[in-house]
């Protein structure tokens, strides 16, 4: 599977989780189907992660992360990932609002109200036009992880921002976008 990168310029293209619809100005994350280069057996074995119906289900962040490795947003593999962790209150429950188009997540500390621009999502917030993350349950708290793709000098090639329902555990993807500059290594700080 593979998916051609985004031209220079034009981050975000080949997100794969586009809006559906839902909750009237909300971003409803898309379903990503089961077939994704998934080896069933391998989850049933060794994971929490539910796989059998239309949404992924997880418990945990972990699971979050297992499904960003397996979703390879923009077709790519994930080499890393990193829970969002609120840098004032040490939360980790999260509203997010998101342009899959423009490739940028801000993200808002349930706990705390600290509002943060993930990664690098501050440099494009400007010409965003970012919509609240909704899960299919209509729940908007999420457990955050971010994915990264890297080159083979550790420079940031890809990111994906995964989301996991607090409320019933549905996994997805609000965006992801390309990284087409360096020195990059900073973002893997910047969940
Ligand atoms: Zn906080
Ligand atoms: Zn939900």
């Amino acid at each position: 599977m593979s998916q051609e990168p985004a031209a220079p310029g034009s981050p975000g293209q080949g997100c794969r989780c586009p809006a559906i619809g839902g909750r009237s100005g909300a971003l409803v994350f898309a379903h990503v189907p089961v077939t994704v280069a998934v080896t069933p057996a391998r989850y049933l074995a060794a994971m929490a992660m539910d796989i059998s119906g239309e949404w992924w289900r997880g418990e945990n962040a972990a699971d979050l992360a297992e499904y960003l490795e397996e979703l390879a947003a923009g077709g790519y593999r994930v080499d890393r990932t990193a829970e969002a962790v609120c840098t004032d209150c040490d939360g980790r429950s999260f509203r997010l609002r998101a342009d899959p188009l423009e490739g940028a997540v801000e993200r808002t500390c349930v706990g705390c109200g600290q509002v943060l621009r993930m990664l690098d999502s501050g440099d494009f917030w400007e010409d965003a036009e970012p919509e609240e993350v909704v899960c299919p349950c209509g729940a908007d708290v999420f457990d955050v992880v971010v994915g990264f793709s890297l080159h083979a000098d550790d420079e940031v090639r890809w990111v994906s921002v995964g989301v996991r329902c607090i409320t019933d555990g549905v996994l997805g993807c609000c965006a992801d976008w390309k990284i087409n500059y360096g020195p990059s290594s900073h973002l893997l700080e910047l969940a």
